[in-house]
């Protein structure tokens, strides 16, 4: 088939002036050079842009604040009690679940063990948890801890999914088989939605339906797929899920993060659970009872009283995302992705794209490994283009439909190449 896509920066201009999410650029603050000129901002993937509302949504509280003091609480033009149910609706909508399954809470690891803490219930036969052989760091060290805690050996209880020699991403019939061949020793799967390295995104509905079939728990850390891919936990009956709120959602550096949590558990869960007084019943929450009375739903997960003014915040970025059809976004995004690819594959053939090349397998982001790896990379961060290294020699790029452009990424692969043939 003939790409649609052509190699010249009046293409890249033309597409730019049909994208249907062109204006919601001008939401966002970008960053620029000495001179005022934006950079190319590609690592909205490790920490999204500053959407323009966040300064006044902040203010606002400040202000609420500085008037009012503790009254804020009840008499705020947000009041502060409830805060947190403003954005419920929005957060649900993103990742695919009923209101009550999601609350905004902690930061991401924080809520990876409290969710561990409810779901992970080693017993002697089966006390394996499944993770991907390159997670994120934090999940990993988080995983070791809990199964320490339970008193198991993390070499023995710790099932790692490695991609076939040879290759960088994982083959979704060899986690069938994983999971077929060592299903019954796996209490939990613990997968990254879409892997931080690769920017694989994997099968989730499947994984999910599979794993729970062999009588596992299934639990997702959604940190890259959160506001990036389209999710429908809910529907695909997941356990639980832990997503953090700075990458795609833009929220700003250490936001809030939030969890999802399958009704079936959110509404009678009578497992072991890590309580505070955030999640206790809130008509009785102030009458400072000495028993612990769970909040219905997700929020009965709630321990402490949250970061209004980080709340502000993700309130701002949220409403954003309420403006744009998810469709439309995913649409941009499989597109603008795909001109990247388009044109990487045109014009640097030395450079290897590790994401899968399938657009249902991944979301905004391409992993490249780049011949001549760090130098390449420095010479990119001196030309205007911020991008994010991982070592030992994989250059990451996340071109974000809600204000990337094709031009943006046209102009990209053009420094690439010249730097790749210098
Ligand atoms: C970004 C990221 C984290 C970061 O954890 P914090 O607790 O927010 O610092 C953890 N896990 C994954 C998979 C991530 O992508």
């Amino acid at each position: 088939m003939r790409s649609p896509f052509e190699n010249s920066i009046t293409h890249a201009r033309s597409l730019d002036r049909q994208d249907e999410l062109k204006a919601f650029r001008e939401d966002f603050l970008l960053p620029v050079d000495t001179t005022g000129k934006p950079l190319i901002y590609l690592t909205g993937n490790s920490l999204g842009l500053q959407p323009r509302s966040v300064r006044s949504s902040v203010e606002e509280v400040l202000d609420d604040w500085a008037q009012l003091g503790v009254e804020a609480h009840f008499r705020a033009r947000n009041s502060w009690m409830p805060y947190h149910e403003l954005l419920t609706d929005s957060m649900s909508r993103i990742v695919g679940a009923n209101p009550h399954e999601v609350v905004i809470m902690n930061s991401l690891t924080v809520n990876l063990h409290l969710m561990m803490a409810s779901f992970y219930r080693p017993t002697r036969d089966r006390f394996g948890i499944l993770i991907e052989a390159d997670a994120f760091p934090s999940d990993q060290y988080a995983v070791a801890s809990q199964i320490r805690w339970h008193g198991y050996d993390p070499d023995t209880a710790i099932h790692r999914l490695s991609p076939r020699d040879g290759e960088s991403t994982l083959r979704s019939t060899d986690i069938a088989e994983y999971l077929d061949q060592h299903g019954s020793q796996i209490a939990l799967v613990l997968l990254g939605g879409v892997n931080y390295y690769t920017g694989q995104f994997f099968q989730l509905d499947t994984i999910a339906a599979h794993a729970r079939d062999l009588g596992c728990v299934v639990g997702y850390d959604l940190a890259h797929a959160a506001g990036n891919v389209p999710l429908f936990l809910h529907d695909w009956n997941v356990d639980f899920a832990c997503w953090c709120t700075y990458k795609y959602l833009n929220a700003g550096p250490g936001s809030p993060a939030a969890i999802f949590i399958h009704e079936r558990h959110a509404e009678s869960f009578d497992g072991p659970r890590l309580t505070g007084w955030w999640g206790h019943d809130k008509q009785s929450r102030f009458q400072m009872p000495d028993t612990f009375k769970p909040t219905p739903g997700a929020e009965g997960w709630q321990l402490s009283n949250p970061s209004i003014l980080a709340m502000a915040a993700l309130k701002a970025s949220l409403e954003i995302f309420d403006r744009c059809s998810a469709e439309i976004r995913w649409k941009k995004s499989c597109h603008l992705t795909s001109y990247m690819e388009h044109l990487l594959a045109t014009r640097c053939p030395a450079v290897e794209i590790i994401t899968p090349s399938d657009e249902t397998h991944r979301g905004a982001q391409l992993s490249l490994r780049v011949p001549g790896g760090r130098k390449i990379f420095d010479w990119l961060s001196d030309h205007s283009v911020i991008a994010d290294w991982r070592e030992p020699d994989v250059v990451r790029v996340a071109p974000v439909p809600l204000y990337n452009t094709f031009e943006e990424v046209y102009t990209f692969v053009s420094l690439l190449e010249e730097a790749v043939s210098a």
